[in-house]
């Protein structure tokens, strides 16, 4: 029978190692799609314009705004991101799993317009070692690594409105558990009670 895919969203602090979870999960699970959202932050170096962000300027993003392209947007750390909204609508109906990278205010919304999705907070195992990754990445400016770690209070505010909390000490462990929660959120029954009746009236799931 056709299935809908689920829609995974991760949220947690700068330098959490959203992006490294999200490579593993992606490459261990092929139909495991990531969601490349909008951004009007410049590129850092060796991120790709159509891999990492699609990099617009800020009226372009202002008209993906008005024509209602995004799912969710929000400014963090002073850029706009957003989630454009067909590519991960026509995901979802064609059954692929999607998997969104976003900030705390952009996952509310998604909750209040999606309740269906998966919320996952990843959670760094301290502050230091928060503030060392972020360091080490080596991609930001000092004063917006100060802008960053001076918003993980508030990101941490969110914390409890999402499903799961993953302590991101090992990123294999990490992301294991984050693979796990998919298969189990795949196997609930609201998400499968059409298979009881199938069987049930059919004799066949198929
Ligand atoms: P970065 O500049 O480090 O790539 O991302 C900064 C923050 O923006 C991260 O918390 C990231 O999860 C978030 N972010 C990335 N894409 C989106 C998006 O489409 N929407 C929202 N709301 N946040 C996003």
């Amino acid at each position: 029978m056709a299935r809908h895919g689920i829609l995974i969203v991760l949220s947690g602090p700068s330098g959490t190692g959203k992006g490294t979870i999200c490579k593993e999960l992606l490459a261990q699970n092929e139909n495991l799609h990531y969601s490349i959202s909008a951004t009007t932050r410049s590129a850092r170096p060796g991120e790709v314009n159509g891999v990492n962000y699609w990099f617009v300027a800020p009226d372009e993003f202002r008209t993906m705004v008005e024509q209602d392209e995004l799912l969710e947007w929000a400014e963090v750390y002073g850029n706009c991101y957003g989630t454009p909204r067909r590519w991960v609508s026509d995901m979802l109906w064609s059954g692929h799993d999607v998997v969104l990278e976003i900030d705390t205010q952009g996952a509310m919304q998604i909750k209040k317009k999606f309740p269906q999705g998966v919320f996952v907070f990843i959670i760094p195992p301290s502050l230091k070692e928060l503030e060392d990754r972020i360091v080490k990445r080596g991609a930001d400016s000092p004063a917006v690594i100060a802008k960053r770690l001076g918003c993980v209070q508030g990101e941490l505010g969110f914390a409890t409105q999402y499903d799961y909390a993953v302590v991101n000490d090992e990123v294999a462990t990490a992301t294991a558990k984050i693979a796990a929660i998919i298969v189990a959120e795949k196997c609930r029954m609201e998400r499968n009670s059409d298979l009881i009746e199938a069987i049930g009236k059919r004799g066949s799931i198929d």
